[in-house]
């Protein structure tokens, strides 16, 4: 069993997080790949909408794609979670043989040092680091030692329950939430943004209307 993991805040959920998931289960062959949604902390609550409304968004849009799964466990803690604490989670429910596959951007990547206890999660994990043609980011130290190490070249030797890093290139598609939650702001569409069953629960909830004075 494969499976891949992809958080975010998803808020909301777009076009780049899902072209992103599909590409990565083709390209490295998964069983699954699970959308986890993010508590955030108080002060990242504005001017986004509430992690029920996030997860909602999240399961319409895995709806209309078989491969993709949603798991909520980070919005069942009651503080937000580190990533580390998130993998021990699942390997404790998984069991040891399961291939996870812990996704996340080339500028994550580059900034995992700052990671709480990040040496753990190769131990927990495989990483697979998306990269864009367009990526200037200097890579630490540490993490070129790190992808001598691990790095397998081709995706297909991606093959142990842990430990390796994948990079993979990735189609870069020019979509932030941060733009879509604008654009509805000032009252234009971001449609084909983003699925069409996610922006109709955009509209019917209200959500990421223009900020009104009271
Ligand atoms: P915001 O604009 O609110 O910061 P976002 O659109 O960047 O949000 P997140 O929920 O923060 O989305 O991202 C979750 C994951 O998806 C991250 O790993 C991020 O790098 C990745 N991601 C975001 N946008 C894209 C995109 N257009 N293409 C590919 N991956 C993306």
């Amino acid at each position: 069993m494969r499976i891949g993991l992809l958080g975010g805040t998803f808020d909301p959920i777009h076009f780049g997080h899902l072209r992103s998931a599909v590409e990565v289960h083709e390209a490295l062959a998964l069983d699954e790949l699970r959308l986890i949604p993010s508590a955030r902390p108080p002060h990242r609550e504005q001017p986004g909408c509430s992690a029920e409304h996030r997860l909602n968004m999240v399961r319409l849009a895995a709806g209309v794609d078989s491969g993709l799964l949603v798991d909520d466990r980070e919005l069942r803690r009651d503080k937000p979670s580190w990533t580390v604490d998130t993998l021990e989670s699942l390997r404790a429910e998984l069991g040891p043989e399961v291939a996870l596959f812990l996704i996340v951007g080339w500028d994550a990547f580059c900034g995992l040092p700052s990671w709480h206890r990040w040496e753990c999660l190769l131990e927990l994990a495989n990483l697979v680091v998306l990269q864009r043609p367009d990526y200037d980011l200097d890579v630490p130290e540490v993490l070129k030692d790190l992808l001598a190490a691990r790095s397998v070249a081709e995706p297909a030797q991606a093959k142990a329950l842990h430990g390796q890093i994948v990079c993979l290139a990735q189609t870069p598609l020019a979509i932030s939430a941060t733009h879509i939650r604008s654009l509805l702001a000032s009252h234009r569409s971001p449609r084909f943004l983003l699925p069409e069953a996610v922006l109709d629960y955009i509209e019917t909830n209200g959500l990421y209307g223009p900020v009104t004075e009271d």
